[in-house]
């Protein structure tokens, strides 16, 4: 096992990019310019198998392929099935089309009263807020929008948002998502923010980003000030792999939660990733100690061309069986279906409740135990006794 927080090896002098000074590899900027998108860069640093360059070759037309010098030195470039490489280098297999998968699985475009916003839940609404990212997940669940590889062509209507959620008093929960909101400038998200929370109805505002794990340098102390100036602003990032889990995101996490800003997790089940129960009992155990309360863990949701990354919810359900009760609460996530067609996400559970009838409810407690807890309760009358006498404590417990 690796040992935690391990600076990336651009730390330890190794890696891709040793002479790169600490100020441009520290900067975010510099990371999104230098971005490997192509296979002539990517082979210039390490073999691709066969599968994985005619993924290269045909990304373009699906899902643009980037990806960061920070993440890209995560890859173990030894090994052709390392998951970090599996979530971000295109393999052939993305053009293999199931008939059940579909480009809009979610059905989002059918519930946005406005372009790039989603109001499925009574009292939320989704923000798409850019197409952009800083790097692309293979398994993305908007690939049909997010880098516009597929002339989608998205252009968030910012104006026409903010109206409808101003005119909408039920609306008390925004989500900002794409895209990764966290590629907007300061200035913009400074706005953004401002807006919403300038909408008394809007309670609760979101950020769903992986810019801490792709681009962890981007977590300034200029955009802290912004959400320390705005907040409270929860955050849910996406954590797949405790490799992920490096001193940098470390660092990214410690300053967003200085700056008072809630974070959650959400993984996605992904086969050759995290589909294990030992790896992901790693994942979420690392996720703690970065102040990161693991969200929820996804079934890959129907998406054109991701086969190859299913997992079988039985798998699912066995992780989840495999922490609850083994391992810290916080640590377990809901794991959820998000229902294809539009549904809205429902929870997946394991089944420990064998039995409710009026008299009790019957139950297997994590080690597979049977447990009973009676419902109806036939009342005793009640005999006055002496510890109806009030107890006076002593006055020197308070001081
Ligand atoms: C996931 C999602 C939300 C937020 O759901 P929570 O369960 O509150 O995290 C809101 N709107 C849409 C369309 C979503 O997909």
């Amino acid at each position: 096992m690796s040992s935690l927080y391990n600076r990336s090896a651009w730390f330890e002098g190794q890696g891709l990019w040793p002479h790169v000074p600490e100020t441009e590899w520290r900067d975010w900027t510099w990371q999104l310019k230098n971005r490997l998108t192509t296979v002539e860069q990517m082979e210039r640093h390490m073999t691709l198998t066969s599968e994985e360059k005619e993924g290269c070759r045909l990304s373009n037309h699906k899902l643009a392929l980037a990806i960061t010098p920070y993440f890209f030195n995560l890859i173990d470039r030894d090994d052709p099935d390392c998951p970090i490489r599996r979530q971000v280098i295109p393999r052939g297999e993305e053009m293999n089309v199931s008939q059940e998968e579909m480009l809009d699985s979610l059905g989002e475009d059918a519930h946005s009263p406005v372009p790039g916003l989603v109001h499925r839940y009574p009292d939320r609404v989704l923000f798409l807020v850019t197409d952009r990212c800083a790097a692309y997940c293979r398994y993305c669940t908007r690939s049909r929008l997010v880098s516009n590889a597929q002339d989608y062509n998205f252009h968030p209507e910012y104006e026409q948002a903010l109206r409808y959620i101003e005119a909408h008093p039920e609306v008390r929960d925004v989500l900002l998502s794409g895209g990764d909101p966290l590629l907007l400038s300061d200035k913009k998200l400074d706005h953004l923010l401002g807006r919403l929370r300038a909408i008394p109805h809007v309670e609760f505002i979101r950020i769903g980003s992986r810019i801490p794990v792709f681009l962890p340098q981007r977590i300034t102390p200029d955009l802290c000030e912004i959400f320390k100036k705005h907040g409270p602003v929860w955050m849910s990032i996406h954590v797949n792999h405790p490799r992920e889990c490096t001193a940098e995101l470390r660092e990214a996490c410690e300053k967003l939660a200085f700056a008072g800003v809630p974070l959650g997790n959400q993984s996605v089940l992904l086969r050759g990733v995290n589909d294990g129960v030992e790896v992901m009992k790693e994942l979420v155990h690392r996720l703690l100690q970065m102040r990161v309360r693991p969200y929820y863990l996804y079934q890959m949701d129907l998406i054109t061309g991701g086969s190859h990354f299913k997992v079988d919810v039985r798998k699912g359900l066995e992780i989840i069986r495999a922490l609850r009760g083994y391992t810290t609460g916080y640590a377990v996530p809901q794991y959820v279906i998000d229902a294809p067609g539009g549904g809205g996400k429902v929870p997946i559970n394991p089944e420990y409740v064998e039995k409710i009838t009026d008299e009790e409810v019957v139950f297997r407690n994590y080690e597979g135990r049977r447990y009973h807890y009676p419902l109806a309760s036939t009342p005793v009358p009640r005999t006055p006794s002496p510890a109806d006498t009030p107890v006076v404590l002593p006055v020197e417990l308070f001081q």
